[in-house]
């Protein structure tokens, strides 16, 4: 699988010619590759976006629609190859893969539906006259995801900025970057030129450079917090640019005294999302657990995540595959050395999986830690792995303020039947998606993102399209 960037209609090699190979986790071995951008390729991207712009920008929203749709279909017409590509590509295991293919192109269409919703308002500031607000967009967006859900972004990521009149610049996450390579075929088919391009390379060269050009008001930013500020200090040091941040997540699972257990606990092991080895912002890998249930729960857990089946990721019967590359795989080995470190009891894996499958690649078996406490930094930094932290608590107020311990604030799960307890606990646990009696899913048109440092703005939502326009008041003066 040799991939090309698509910049200004074209699909191209990067300007110097050099090419990054694409891994696979579950075997280590070379399975493709994507050009390696450099700035200059970039460069070129924003031109062609720029140049692009106007035209994209002056049709109608039902004609940008259109063309959002012929995109959205020719991703269903390869949804298979996309499915195979993205699941050796990044270890995911297949059976819930298929839905992050479906839905890159759900939301295309979502997205595309909504374009007459951007809208401005009228004031009646004074009599007689007409004030009235209009979107406008701001031009070239440039966006940069994170390698967990590759397709699934990179369809997000073009979907707001361009049904609101914007032209987009993707970079791709170097680990995972093969499914966007069809993306950029797809592109170049169903859409004019320069209104999509794809800059494959490293973060800290493509990535950077769109970061910091000058004609590139707004980015878009999915990934770790580190980067996040990274780039908030990268923009500002050209110009004054609208970012926003999705990052990541401590999140905290509460299990109130009188919570359904038969389903609080299938919940929790759900809510860790061990099909993509728990490398998802979302997870909820703190589990706070009440004194009079601990020991219930612990096992209940620690049970069914023992019996989750690891497996090649291209098995439908597989639960759970490699981690998306080398350094996650330390990462998450780093961590679980320092959870054992620091006192916390390891009651399930933790360890390479036995058997010749497991003899390459990035594996490891998910990891449940009991006895934790806040002291811990297993509790309070962000693994991003197969890693689960459960928590004893007795009081209300103390596990209130155990969850909001962390720097982090995007997701966070209550269970109970109380919805007195329901709601107090909703508005006092400090994260931006919170769930009661679920985890894990995302609601469409219900405003995705995160407080403190998980990030400033909102996706998945109305919100996310008013973000990709500027507001420009008029008014009209007729006395
Ligand atoms: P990352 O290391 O921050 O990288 C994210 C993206 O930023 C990649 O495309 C990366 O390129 C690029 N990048 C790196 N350095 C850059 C720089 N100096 N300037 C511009 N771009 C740069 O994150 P990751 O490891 O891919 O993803 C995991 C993180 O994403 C976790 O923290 C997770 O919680 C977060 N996440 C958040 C959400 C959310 O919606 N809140 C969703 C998914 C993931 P390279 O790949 O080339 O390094």
């Amino acid at each position: 699988m040799s991939m090309q960037m698509l910049i200004g209609g074209e699909l191209v090699e990067s300007a110097n010619g050099g090419r990054m190979e694409a891994i696979d986790p579950a075997t280590e071995q070379v399975i493709g590759s994507v050009p390696a951008g450099t700035a200059q390729d970039m460069e070129k991207a924003v031109a062609a976006a720029e140049s692009a712009q106007p035209a994209w920008a002056a049709l109608s929203i039902d004609a940008r629609a259109a063309y959002m749709h012929k995109v959205a279909d020719g991703m269903d017409a390869r949804a298979a190859e996309i499915l195979e590509i993205e699941v050796k590509d990044t270890g995911n295991t297949i059976a819930k893969m298929e839905a992050d293919v479906q839905k890159a192109a759900e939301r295309i269409r979502n997205y595309a539906a909504l374009g007459f919703e951007v809208k401005g308002i009228t004031v009646p500031s004074t009599p007689g006259n007409l004030h009235v607000t209009v979107c406008e967009p701001y031009g070239v967006v440039g966006r940069i995801i994170p390698f967990n859900h590759p397709i699934a972004f990179a369809g997000r990521a073009l979907a707001g900025p361009l049904i609101t009149g914007n032209t987009v610049v993707i970079k791709p996450p170097e680990q995972s970057s093969l499914s966007a390579g069809i993306l950029g075929e797809i592109c170049k088919e169903c859409l004019p030129a320069g209104v999509v391009n794809i800059v494959t390379g490293e973060g800290a060269a493509v990535g950077d450079a769109l970061v910091r050009h000058p004609r590139v008001k707004r980015i878009a930013f999915t990934g770790s917090a580190e980067t996040g500020m990274i780039i908030q200090r990268a923009a500002a040091e050209v110009a004054v640019k609208h970012v926003t941040l999705e990052l990541g997540g401590k999140n905290p699972m509460i299990v109130f005294p009188d919570a359904d257990l038969d389903k609080a606990i299938p919940a929790a092991v759900a809510g860790m999302n061990f099909a993509w080895q728990g490398q998802s912002c979302g997870s909820t890998s703190r589990l706070f657990v009440h004194d009079s249930l601990y020991d219930r729960v612990l096992e209940g857990v620690a049970e069914r995540v023992r019996a989750l089946r690891i497996g090649m990721p291209l098995d439908y019967d597989s639960q759970v595959g490699p981690m998306n590359n080398k350094e996650q795989l330390e990462k998450a080995v780093k961590y679980i050395a320092l959870g054992v470190e620091e006192g916390a009891r390891l009651v399930v894996g933790g360890k390479r999986p036995e058997g010749d499958m497991f003899a390459k690649g990035y594996w490891i078996e998910p990891a449940v830690f009991a006895d934790v406490t806040m002291d811990m930094r297993i509790a309070k930094e962000e693994i991003f792995g197969p890693v689960m932290s459960v928590i004893r608590w007795s009081g209300v107020d103390e596990v209130i303020e155990m969850a909001n311990a962390t720097d982090y604030g995007l997701t966070a799960a209550i269970w109970t039947r109380d919805i007195d307890t329901a709601i107090t606990t909703a508005r006092r646990v400090q994260s931006g998606y919170v769930w009661i009696n679920g985890t894990s899913r995302h609601y469409r048109g219900m405003p995705f993102g995160g407080m403190k440092n998980s990030g400033t703005g909102r996706e998945e939502s109305i919100d996310e399209l008013l973000s990709y326009t500027e507001t420009k008041a008029i008014h009209v003066l007729t006395a």
